[in-house]
């Protein structure tokens, strides 16, 4: 931390600042999958305490102190705790605050990170102040705060943005009001996008987000944006009428119909040149593209989901993407999808780095924690080993971050976040969703503590009250 500015403040208090267990915790005679890429390391002893990993070794050579709670690690692989690189937790009215469905269900399912990419900055700062207390439970925390759109925003959470001098100005208020890096929607307009751009390179403050509809995703990855969210803008550059998908309108279906592989190569290239990291939200897009196909009536999960997210926000957003996105025939829309799966390997081999998001929990059905898991088995069906998929959510975003030396892998001297699994997930990246227990700052939730947070979290969800009538489709 070069500054004691309020921004590097809350950043380190996402991650030194954090009261930790004081008692000593030792998984014993475990498989270690650490994620620097390297095959398990069998029978291995991992000593945490005050919430770092203090020793790492062959068990037989680790000291484990007389006083250490011990967990029997035989049969089980453990994992660095999981990043959920884009989650919107806090969105007005379209999610309403709710501490005790959406933090712990994070925790629930070993994400011990996220990057919240929207939302009501003063209730996350609370809220990442009272988990950083050991008050709340939940994951460790960067924040975006309002995400800058055009002058008139399509979501809550969000900071107008109609020029250039807005652009700065919201870059601007925003550092000074703390906010870890800046977030950019759809809807700001080339001039604002430029000045908010090269305002956040003079402040030194990350921005990420979509590639604005007015902007090239080569001109955003050249600008210096860190991440492009969505793929937005990748398609639309992949094809020879670019220009005229900049000034709209646009579509999935003119995007597979004017697929240009020698332009889409050329752009590729350029993202593995500027290394723009992609967060391609691969579970959000499926669940977007093929809303009307996906039948998630008998989803379990649901139990899991607030009647807001159920009786307004969700049937908010079915209506809003099958009147405005899901205009093309079904058969194109599973094409684009493929070609996102397409798109990922090809970048990913390209040397374009990688990290899962999923963007809940403002999608339909996609559950905060839950829905990671699910995103992990995207990456590797799309052809990623389990390990790259596993490192999408640990290494690199502790690398995107600029975090190694704390998180991403389990190593001698890191943060104890890790998750501790019943198989093991380079066999196959599902086995992430076998979770046997969670450690959380040194702290272990064992199985039957992750399902009694669960159940917390199903009661919580029934008890919310009916929210007020709103207008259908209006955001
Ligand atoms: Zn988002």
């Amino acid at each position: 931390m070069r500054r004691l500015s309020a921004a590097g403040l809350s950043l380190a208090s996402c991650f030194a600042a954090w009261t930790a267990s004081a008692a000593t915790l030792a998984i014993t005679h475990v498989n270690v999958v650490d994620a620097t890429g390297t095959p398990p390391q069998a029978d291995v002893t991992v000593v945490v305490k005050d919430g770092r990993i203090v020793e790492l070794g062959k068990s037989d050579a680790v000291h484990v102190p007389a006083d250490a709670k011990t967990v029997d690690g035989s049969g089980k692989y453990l994992i660095p705790g999981l990043w959920d690189m884009h989650v919107h937790e806090v969105f007005g009215d379209w999610l309403p605050r709710d501490e005790k469905v959406v933090p712990p269900l994070f925790v629930a399912n070993g994400i011990t990170g996220v990057r919240d990419m929207g939302g009501d900055l003063e209730v996350l700062k609370v809220w990442r102040a009272e988990i950083a207390a050991g008050r709340l439970l939940g994951p460790r925390m960067i924040i975006a705060g309002p995400m800058l759109d055009g002058p008139v925003p399509r979501f809550p959470s969000s900071a107008p943005v109609s020029n250039a001098a807005d652009g700065r100005k919201v870059v601007d208020d925003l550092k000074a009001q703390g906010v870890d890096f800046i977030k950019i929607q759809s809807l700001i307009p080339r001039d604002g996008y430029f000045a908010a751009a090269d305002e956040s390179k003079k402040l030194g403050i990350v921005f990420v987000g979509h590639v604005p509809d007015a902007v090239r995703a080569s001109e955003a990855s050249n600008a210096g944006q860190k991440s492009i969210e969505h793929f937005t803008g990748i398609f639309e550059g992949c094809t020879a009428i670019e220009d005229q998908l900049i000034k709209g309108p646009k579509g999935l279906g003119l995007n597979v119909k004017n697929y240009d592989p020698v332009r889409a190569k050329a752009l590729i290239a350029l993202m593995a040149k500027n290394q723009t990291w992609q967060v391609p939200t691969l579970v959000w897009e499926r669940g977007q593209w093929l809303v009307d196909d996906i039948d998630l009536s008998h989803d379990p999960l649901i139990k899991y989901a607030p009647r807001s997210w159920k009786e307004h926000t969700w049937p908010m957003f079915v209506s809003d993407i099958k009147k405005d996105m899901d205009t093309d025939p079904l058969p194109v829309r599973k094409k684009f999808v493929q070609m996102e799966l397409d798109m990922t390997l090809a970048m990913f081999r390209a040397g374009v780095p990688f990290m899962a998001g999923t963007d809940t929990a403002a999608g339909v059905h996609i559950f905060p924690g839950f829905s990671l898991h699910q995103e992990l088995v995207l990456f590797q069906q799309a052809g990623l080993t389990p390990m790259q998929a596993l490192q999408t959510a640990t290494l690199n975003p502790a690398k995107f971050m600029g975090r190694t030396e704390d998180m991403g892998t389990v190593e001698k001297g890191k943060l104890a976040d890790l998750v501790l699994l019943d198989a093991n997930p380079l066999e196959n990246i599902a086995n992430t969703q076998k979770i046997r227990g969670v450690v959380l700052a040194g702290r272990y939730f064992d199985r039957p503590a992750l399902d009694r947070m669960l159940r917390g979290v199903e009661k919580a969800a029934a008890a919310e009250p009916v929210p007020a009538a709103k207008q259908e489709g209006a955001p």
